[in-house]
């Protein structure tokens, strides 16, 4: 493919089993193939793929859609980093970090997370930042 322009990329839904994500492209199934990859999935595991025009206007932004803007606009959830629970836009005390790129399911929740990262920060400060890397002991 060449000369792909932001101006032709659309954003498109891609929902695996567990997770999604959103994806620029020109085409569906661009999209899907793109989806895929990214959510480190197989091509025909990815379950739908669909356009939203909403979130057009993110093609080309550095970092893709908030986060914020998928949970409080598009009923997406996010897994709090701490307990793992899913939250959406219906939980009540439910906080967002400085960048909007991370909920929490509270205040609590926050606060603890912000301690264990304070910790991994210090112990793994030369480490790969990459949250796919597993330990392996
Ligand atoms: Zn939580």
């Amino acid at each position: 493919m060449t000369d792909t322009t932001k101006q032709e990329l659309k954003a498109f839904s891609v929902q695996a089993d567990e997770y999604g994500c959103i994806v620029f492209a020109k085409s569906g199934i661009v999209a899907r193939r793109q989806g895929a990859n990214e959510l480190d999935t197989e091509f025909s595991m990815i379950e739908s793929c669909r356009r939203v025009p909403a979130l057009d206007k993110y093609a080309g932004v550095k970092g893709g859609v908030p986060w914020k803007v998928l949970v409080e606009e598009h009923d997406w959830s996010q897994e709090c980093p701490y307990c793992c629970r899913r939250v959406s836009n219906d939980e009540p005390d439910r906080v967002w970090n400085d960048t909007a790129s991370q909920v929490y399911c509270d205040v609590e929740c926050q606060a603890r997370q912000e301690d264990v990262e304070r910790t991994w920060t210090a112990e793994a400060l030369a480490k790969s930042s990459n949250q796919r890397n597993k330990e392996v002991v």
